[in-house]
């Protein structure tokens, strides 16, 4: 026997009465936060899971939800939804086809039409992407309508993936739309399944559309705003790396010059601007035919 034990005892003691002080600083607690319901307006809400958010409209006559995320954040939305409105969902409607927003699917398909851009469709079925395939597809503008209420979507063109839609709640006056802005923060890295200058024109039709509040599929809500100020940046970042290209530089040439200063303050700027840059120069390349 050593004294250890006669040392330990008040030592947790002391952890055991912070720990009842303080429950919500517990680990496992904080973990609650990673899944939520927040109201956004009237009847719409945003759903959040860890990093991703979608949102959903409730209607007398059931929910209209957009993407489910994955099947364990859609499986708890759902049971969420059954008990805190009592309403099935019937309709669920994707934003593109990309499986870190749009698995799952199957989970609200049980009593759920679902709905999705054409081009959509196809890259879930080439792509063997783990959800409910669309049973609704569009090519350029659709209206969903349940219970007196409707949601608006719009194709924006070939821009982030071939498939992109923006849903917008004309009531709420809200718009969701994913992974073409993050409010605050620069693009997503080397911008993937990309196409330029498609995204620039997204961006442009988006603006044309009439709402006042951003509920992005990543970050925080935002005013209208937001979609201009990235559109300026991607143009910027097109227009200074197609000059450079045609002016003979490298892509190490144009990550140093191409600094995009005016924007250093916003989010992950240090890391992604130059995978940006990199993005950019290879979509310019690949359709390009030098002199
Ligand atoms: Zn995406």
């Amino acid at each position: 026997m050593t004294q250890r034990p006669f040392i330990a005892t008040p030592v947790l003691a002391a952890l055991v009465l912070i720990a009842l002080a303080f429950p919500f600083a517990l680990p496992n607690t904080a973990q609650a936060a990673d899944r939520e319901i927040t109201k956004i307006t009237g009847d719409l809400y945003r759903f959040k899971n860890k990093f991703h958010f979608s949102v959903f409209l409730v209607t007398p006559e059931g929910v209209i939800a957009t993407d489910p995320i994955n099947k364990d954040a859609a499986a708890w939305l759902k049971a969420e939804i059954a008990k805190r409105f009592g309403k099935e969902i019937r309709y669920v409607i994707y934003s593109h086809d990309h499986r870190d927003h749009i698995a799952g699917g199957e989970v609200f398909a049980e009593t759920a039409t679902v709905v999705a851009h054409q081009n959509a469709k196809a890259a879930i079925v080439g792509e063997k992407r783990p959800t409910a395939v669309p049973t609704v597809t569009f090519s350029d503008r659709m209206t969903v309508e349940l219970g007196g209420k409707r949601v608006e979507l719009t194709y924006v063109g070939p821009s982030h993936s071939n498939n992109m839609i923006v849903m917008n709640f004309p009531e709420e006056r809200v718009l969701f739309l994913v992974d073409l802005v993050s409010p605050g923060r620069v693009p997503y890295k080397n911008l993937s399944d990309s196409y330029f200058p498609g995204w620039i024109d997204a961006l442009k039709k988006v603006e044309a559309i009439d709402f006042d509040i951003l509920a992005p599929g990543h970050g925080p809500m935002a005013k209208k705003s937001e979609i201009t100020s990235q559109r300026q940046y991607l143009e910027e970042l097109y227009a200074a790396v197609l000059s450079g290209i045609q002016a003979g530089k490298t892509l190490d040439e144009l990550k140093a010059s191409v600094t995009m200063v005016k924007y250093k303050s916003w989010g992950m700027y240090k890391d992604w601007r130059p995978l940006n840059i990199e993005g950019v120069y290879s979509r310019i390349q690949a359709h390009r035919r030098g002199n």
